[in-house]
């Protein structure tokens, strides 16, 4: 790639911005720019066609700049650019958190706001923590996460999440135990959506709640199907489980379905899909088809109501953000769940799933791969790690893949896929095909 093509930036914009997650020397030295999008592809500035694979981060469920909503967020900024939802508000809030609440499952059909996943899961934990204490249970402080988990880069998210270098920032949270994760390769590789066994892991909950008794535990967050970390799907009952022990010991289930959420499963939710309730549950991503950063929480109404009717300050949970729903992001969420309904893209996901899990698990036999996962429309295909290099195996495919129109994610020797739902048998076949040759050519 020639790196003074005029389409890209000098190197003193290059170093103008800190780019996130991403090994900024490495980059610019070969930046790669997506300049525009529309529905599978992106166009990069050297004017090629990508395939996204990936939804951008698991997010543009129902692919790129869709008319209705690009027009709702066009519209809504001509009208009203911005007003607070403090002591004030506007109607599309109302409009956008009604809306939302009948897709919600279960009773969670109250809805807090927030700007995105990260937003989301400290907000959780913030309200599972006020809730033990507005009904008087005032010793219940504990938070349980997981291992391998990813709950976004608020400090709460970090202290309940479980990857290593994301908890590099001091002594974080107190009080907080973590699950182990639900990747289990002695039970098998290469397994076929949830795995049959491993369901005796969800017994650490037992065990974290008798070291530490259940009056002092608040809640208990997982994802779903742990996306960001690799796809790890959990085994059959897990879920169910969780829940149980939760009821048994008084404790609260948050589901952190970021990812899982709008679709990704074949269900509108991961608590649909499993047929487990929580009773929070974060979102964010696919919520605004990520046409406008947005996240949000979804609490019980028995939760809800326990705030409005025993909370003694006047403001019952003193939290919340200048842009909490920022008109344009309801816009853009309105516009987005019709989107989804009109098309009936949940159930279009459902049914392009089986396609989807025989498509990537044909690269079984692939040069490097040593196991390969999914659910719904996720797939996670790992690779061997390679001893001594300065770059992990599955950035080099990124890399390469990328440089032949197919854009994936990965995470250490982890390629992940989340396609937008809209997607054809026809852009799977091209996304495998480019990947088996990227993967031969890879050393
Ligand atoms: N929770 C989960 C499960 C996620 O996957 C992510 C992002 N991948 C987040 C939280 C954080 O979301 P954001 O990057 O919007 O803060």
């Amino acid at each position: 790639m020639d790196n003074l093509s005029p389409n890209l930036p000098s190197p003193e914009a290059l170093d103008s911005f800190w780019m996130p997650f991403t090994p900024n020397r490495q980059f610019k030295a070969q930046p790669r720019l997506l300049v525009s999008a529309k529905d599978m592809h992106y166009q990069s500035h050297d004017g090629r066609q990508i395939l996204d694979m990936t939804a951008g981060i698991w997010c543009s469920n129902a692919g790129h700049n869709r008319p209705k909503i690009v027009e709702a967020i066009q519209k809504q900024a001509a009208e009203m650019d911005f007003a607070p939802t403090f002591n004030m508000a506007h109607p599309k809030v109302f409009e956008f958190t009604h809306k939302l609440s009948k897709l919600l499952p279960y009773d969670l059909k109250r809805v807090f706001l927030t700007n995105s996943g990260s937003e989301s899961a400290d907000t959780a934990l913030k309200i599972a923590l006020a809730y033990q204490r507005v009904r008087g249970m005032a010793s219940k402080v504990r938070l349980i996460g997981r291992e391998r988990a990813y709950h976004g880069v608020g400090f709460g998210g970090i202290s309940v999440g479980g990857i290593p270098k994301n908890r590099l920032f001091g002594p974080l949270l107190n009080g907080v135990d973590h699950l182990p994760h639900t990747y289990q390769p002695e039970y098998g590789r290469f397994i076929k959506g949830e795995p049959e066994h491993g369901l005796d892991s969800a017994e650490a909950l037992e065990r974290i709640i008798t070291l530490h008794d259940a009056s002092t535990i608040a809640a208990v967050i997982v994802e779903p199907v742990a996306g960001s970390t690799g796809v790890l799907v959990p085994p059959k009952g897990y879920l169910k489980r969780l829940r149980e022990i939760c009821d048994k010991h008084d404790i609260l289930l948050i589901f952190d379905e970021v990812i899982t959420g709008f679709g990704r499963l074949g269900a509108a939710f991961g608590a649909d899909y499993f047929g487990v309730r929580p009773d929070i549950m974060c979102m964010a991503k696919g919520i605004t088809n990520a046409a406008v950063p947005m996240g949000a929480v979804a609490v019980s109404n028995r939760i809800y109501d326990t705030f409005m009717q025993t909370s003694e300050t006047p403001i019952e949970l003193f939290h919340g953000y200048t842009y909490t729903g920022h008109p344009l992001a309801c816009a853009a969420g309105i516009a987005t769940l019709e989107t989804y309904a009109e098309e009936g893209l949940f159930a279009r996901a459902a049914d392009m799933a089986p396609y989807w899990q025989d498509a990537i698990h044909s690269l079984k036999d692939a040069r490097h791969v040593i196991d390969i996962r999914n659910l719904g429309l996720i797939g996670g295909i790992e690779l061997e790690p390679r001893a001594g290099a300065a770059t992990a195996r599955a950035m080099e495919v990124f890399n390469k893949a990328f440089d032949a129109g197919l854009l994936i994610r990965v995470t250490g020797d982890i390629i992940a896929m989340s396609p937008p739902l809209i997607l054809e048998k026809s852009h799977i076949d091209q996304a495998v095909e480019i990947l088996r040759k990227v993967l031969s050519e890879t050393e």
